[in-house]
């Protein structure tokens, strides 16, 4: 059967690949996110759609969009996305104008629970939570072989889940959410802390963008605790608690029986899955009396979420 195209929009990039219907990838495509403009947006979509379906036409089912934005339950309206411009905004309507093909729109995160439920970590498992550390936290459900969406359309939005009150200002205009505190925005803004208060601490990392403090990103500190350096380790670790601490509350909620990690920040692998394990080993209610949920890496990394929106365009 043939390919179909998957296509990721995230805080900061867009990527696509070209998807066969085993879950593997072929080419992929790549542009940075103009975040601020709904119109470049869609713009950046539609360039890594024509690059890829170069080549492609005739063979292609369609073109699955997972967004990092809140979907309404038919996929027609982003209601609200807190990393880009989409408020009520058409973002299908436009694409099928747009693109002329058959497409999948929908939530980012719950495209990549939907991959590692078909082809990854989370096969045959009858209730899997999928995390995605990326700029923000996203969240998806699948329970007994369907995606969950909720009554209207944004379940699963745990990256606004209040765990600090009165805690950092979140995008989405609360404060104290968990994705302030477990992401990559929060280990760059975390980085960025400890420099200003101490530059001798957090002098490796500030080598790396030439001092200044307000340049740190989250990859910087993950490529920094990457290369064993200390500090960006035990911010590493803080994310890794942060996250079992999060995912112990979901585990009072939910009852999952495996909560997959993705996202960018999950590239760092056991330096966050490990003090997430111990962490919810110390914080599930009625723990010891109860089993809890396996914790583990995305089999399909950070490509989850275009994966399934390739996936999802086919069901
Ligand atoms: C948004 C999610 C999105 C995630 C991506 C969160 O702030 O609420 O919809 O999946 O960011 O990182
Ligand atoms: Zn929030």
């Amino acid at each position: 059967r043939a390919a179909a195209l998957g296509i990721d929009i995230g805080g900061t990039k867009v990527a696509g690949g070209v998807v066969a219907p085993d879950g593997t990838i072929g080419a992929t495509a790549r542009r940075a996110t103009p975040g601020s403009s709904v119109s470049e947006t869609e713009d950046a979509i539609v360039a890594v759609v024509e690059e890829l379906a170069a080549g492609h036409d005739g063979e292609l089912v369609g073109v699955g969009i997972g967004a990092a934005g809140w979907f309404d339950r038919t996929g027609d309206t982003v209601l609200f996305s807190p990393h880009l411009a989409w408020r009520h905004s058409t973002l299908r309507k436009d694409l099928e104008a747009r693109l002329q093909r058959p497409l999948w729109v929908g939530n980012d995160a719950d495209a990549a629970a939907w991959a590692e439920y078909r082809f990854g970590a989370a096969r045959g498992a009858d209730l899997a939570l999928m995390i995605t550390l990326g700029t923000g936290i996203g969240g998806g459900i699948v329970l007994d072989g369907l995606l969950r969406r909720g009554s209207h359309g944004v379940a699963g939005e745990w990256g606004h889940m209040r765990v600090v009150p009165d805690g950092r200002l979140c995008a989405c205009g609360n404060r104290g959410c968990w994705e302030q505190y477990a992401s990559g925005t929060a280990l760059a803004q975390t980085a960025r802390e400890v420099a200003r208060t101490s530059r001798a601490a957090a002098a490796r990392l500030l080598e790396r963008v030439d001092g200044d403090a307000e340049r740190l990103t989250g990859e910087d500190v993950a490529r920094a605790a990457a290369d064993g350096d200390p500090l960006a380790l035990e911010l590493v670790t803080e994310v890794g608690q942060w996250l079992g601490q999060g995912i112990a509350d979901l585990a009072a909620i939910l009852d999952p029986e495996v909560v997959v990690i993705g996202g960018g920040v999950s590239k760092l692998g056991e330096m966050v899955l490990g003090p997430a394990r111990e962490r919810l080993d110390r914080a599930l209610p009625g723990r010891g009396f109860r089993p809890g949920p396996r914790v583990v890496a995305a089999e399909l990394g950070p490509e989850a979420g275009l994966i399934g929106a390739a996936d999802l365009v086919r069901q």
